[in-house]
């Protein structure tokens, strides 16, 4: 009988059995670093040209596989399948994307030396960290963590990934089809089991972290990292808000609002928990809402609650929802042992816990306001700071530019998500540090500056052959320049 320790994933629409995992020892990890530094070496010396050929034919074999890649995302997570190829579609446009404009983003940049320095030349390199320890969570399986593969990768970096230890299938799919196309290097290997798998990374001295998850754990990961001086990320949870005005089309935003709360089972970092909406069209706002989530089925529309520990959460905020405002549509018998039916209440008081805190369930607390100061305000009176949506006819970039957020949808939602090209990421609680985009791309660099003479100066500034001259020189240029 082998002595390996393992643990399992369970179907969560029907808890059965889905797969057995092997648990990585503290030595594998150990074991699984020392080989991703090796495969960096080799990776990060290859030109952008080579490894872009490399990524665009793994994201060739990722989209042809499209089908296996979802019904591994479906048995684990317990979401639709239209849900997941979607999840697919949108990885593999994130990875196309990271492939293709690395070269442009992280290529060395010339710097103006100044006038003190003007026989120098300079430039910045952007110089990938090495091993990049990726901890994903359950939600969003495949999307979540390649937004942090991905880019890494494209960078230069090996990466090993940590996937949650709900749903570690498709981790272990992206690993090996990324060795399909590159056998004889460990550029993306998987470390399966639960928390301490992760701790153990950082440990054992990954080069930089990016994590995705709970702000209760981001701040262990990052206190790990800190002791280490080891660089990190992270992609916290949200309590995201909507804000309607008078003008806004009230059947689009309610539409919007309600997919954005209620699919992926409420399981979205970046969905909508609350919504404020203007005082003149709450009335008429809520009877479209209602009238739509009559028309929503938990186990057709979105799947299973991922992870059961998050019942009990939901049931909590329900309750205490329930106990300070006003039932629109569903109550405490919405949420089942597996499947969670829509939850809509009003009124809730903004300091009440289901209000300040993440629900992650498809549960929408919906307050009326006075007006767009007062959404605003209440908006932003919040320790998360992730994504918003607004919608307004006339006034949603003005809205906009008032909220702590990363990221801010107007008359929309969700869609910045699957642009390669737009950062995502947030403030406060909801963490720090930005994948996808640019931003994205230079997370997992460094800045190394260098300088060097294009001609000799008589006038020698960095030596104790300096003199008397070369100083008056030093401050009359200063004077000259800076009165
Ligand atoms: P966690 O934050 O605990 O887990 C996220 C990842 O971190 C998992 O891979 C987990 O492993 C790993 N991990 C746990 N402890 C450590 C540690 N000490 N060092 C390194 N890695 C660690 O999230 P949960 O799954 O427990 O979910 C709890 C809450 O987090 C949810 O209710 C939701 O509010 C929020 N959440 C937010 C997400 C987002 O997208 N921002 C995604 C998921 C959850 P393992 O899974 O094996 O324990």
């Amino acid at each position: 009988m082998s002595d390996v320790a393992t643990f399992s994933t369970f179907d969560p629409a029907t808890g059965q059995l889905c797969h057995t995992y092997p648990i990585t020892s503290d030595e594998e990890v150990a074991q699984s670093i020392a080989r991703a530094s090796q495969a960096a070496i080799w990776w990060a010396n290859l030109s952008f040209r080579k490894r872009r050929a490399i990524l665009l034919k793994w994201n060739a074999l990722l989209i042809s596989r499209l089908a296996e890649a979802a019904d591994l995302i479906v048995a684990e997570s317990g979401k639709p399948r239209s849900d997941a190829e979607l999840e697919v579609a949108i990885a593999c446009e994130h990875v196309a994307w990271a492939a293709r404009n690395a070269s442009f983003y992280l290529r060395p940049h010339h710097r103006f030396p100044g006038l003190l320095m003007a026989n120098m030349s300079a430039h910045v390199d952007r110089v990938p960290f090495g091993v990049v320890g990726v901890i994903g969570p359950w939600n969003y399986p495949m999307f979540t963590p390649i937004g942090s593969i991905a880019y890494a990768l494209a960078a230069g970096n090996a990466v090993i990934f940590k996937p949650s230890e709900f749903t570690p299938g498709i981790g272990i799919w992206l690993a090996e089809t990324l060795t399909e196309i590159v056998p004889e290097h460990h550029l993306l290997q998987i470390v399966t089991g639960a928390g301490n798998v992760g701790a153990a990374l950082i440990n054992h001295g990954v080069d930089k972290v990016s994590f995705t998850g709970s702000t209760a754990t981001a701040k262990k990961v990052a206190t790990a990292c800190v002791e280490r001086m080891i660089p990190f990320l992270l992609e916290c949870g949200g309590k995201d808000p909507v804000l309607i005005d008078s003008d806004a089309d009230l059947h689009r935003a309610a539409e919007h609002a309600l997919w954005s709360g209620m699919a992926n089972a409420g399981q979205s970092c970046i969905g909508a928990e609350r919504v404020y909406v203007h005082h003149d069209v709450a009335e008429r706002f809520l009877e479209i809402l209602k009238e739509r989530a009559h028309e929503i089925k938990a186990g057709v529309n979105y799947g299973a609650a991922t992870r059961p520990a998050q019942i009990e959460i939901i049931t909590r905020h329900v309750d205490d929802a329930l106990k300070y405002g006003q039932q629109v549509v569903g109550d405490q018998n919405s949420v089942g042992e597996r499947f969670v039916e829509p939850v809509i209440i009003t009124n809730v008081p903004e300091d009440a816990p289901s209000m300040r805190e993440e629900t992650f369930g498809p549960v929408l607390l919906v307050n009326s306001v006075r007006d767009m100061k007062e959404a605003i305000a209440k908006a932003n009176d919040t320790p998360f700071g992730l994504a918003a949506s607004v919608w307004s006819r006339r006034n949603g970039e003005q809205i906009a530019s008032q909220l702590h957020c990363g990221m801010v949808s107007i008359n929309s939602v969700f869609t910045f998500a699957a642009m390669g090209s737009m950062p995502f990421g947030g403030v406060k609680d909801s963490g720090m540090g930005r994948i996808h985009g640019p931003e994205g791309l230079l997370e997992f660099t460094y800045p190394r500056s260098v300088v060097k003479p294009r001609f000799h100066l008589p006038l020698e500034f960095t030596s104790f052959k300096r003199t008397l001259f070369a100083d008056k020189i030093i401050t009359t240029l200063s004077r000259i320049k800076h009165k």
